[in-house]
């Protein structure tokens, strides 16, 4: 249970054990995958940002298990030749930029992130839970939101898809609702260069590849956080 899992305090969290290659940076996560599953999107996104350092944060310890063993396998055969000593240091390898957590983010994500750190937050394919009296766990609600918004500085975006029609329309109104976010539609983030994103969070995860194959609907919905809230 959570009681076994220690946490760090805010704004103290030691990256160096997930981020060996980005010590001295003093770069923290800018891109978190909430609920990450197996680490599709993670595996996406670190080659595409290899400057940012990207995230996953899962609850079940097997499968947070199988995407650090991922993470480490990719970082060994992609590690590149050793430079000659004579040459300038390489840019770090592919996949030192990404890493995963075992937490329950629906209780600890501020422990994580510092306020405004963030400039993405994924929830991508999460567990409906269908039934009325279950929606308290789903991990978009009004609380949760305004955690959400902490750790998202201004401008940064929240990333949302379900084939879920009812958990999407859920997660649409909960963010419509809330006066620190403002939607933004898959046309604008394409203009604005964000497309590669937006294509990673339609197809690079297990949950998402599973929905093409059995050839299902995906729904999309995104929202910026904004700098003055709404009235
Ligand atoms: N995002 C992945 C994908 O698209 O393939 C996984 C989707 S899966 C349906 C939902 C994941 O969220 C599961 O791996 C589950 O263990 C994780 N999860 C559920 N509640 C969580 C919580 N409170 N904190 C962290 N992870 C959670």
């Amino acid at each position: 249970s959570d009681h076994a899992l220690s946490y760090p305090a805010p704004d103290q969290f030691d990256w160096s054990a997930h981020y060996p290659a980005f010590v001295g940076s003093g770069k923290t996560p800018e891109y978190a995958d909430i609920g990450c599953g197996f680490g599709g999107l993670l595996v996406a996104l670190a080659p595409l940002f290899p400057d940012k350092l990207v995230l996953g944060m899962e609850i079940r310890v097997q499968v947070t298990q199988y995407v650090r063993d991922r993470i480490i396998a990719l970082r060994a055969t992609s590690a590149p030749e050793q430079p000659a000593p004579e040459q300038p240091a390489p840019a770090p390898a592919p996949y030192q930029n990404v890493s995963v957590v075992r937490a329950n983010s629906m209780k600890f994500t501020p422990n994580y992130f510092p306020k405004a750190s963030l400039s993405a937050l994924f929830f991508l394919f999460p567990d409906p839970h269908f039934k009325a009296r279950k929606h308290k766990a789903r991990i978009i609600s009004p609380t949760l939101l305004a955690e959400y918004a902490y750790v998202l500085r201004p401008g940064g975006i929240v990333y949302t898809i379900t084939d879920v029609r009812d958990l999407h329309d859920w997660m649409n109104s909960h963010l419509a609702a809330f006066p620190l976010f403002e939607p933004v539609s898959e046309d604008d983030l394409r203009a604005e260069g964000k497309g590669p994103i937006v294509d990673a969070v339609y197809s690079s995860t297990e949950e998402g590849k599973k929905v093409e194959r059995n050839s299902g609907h995906k729904w999309l919905a995104c929202f910026r956080r904004i700098d003055v809230p709404r009235v």
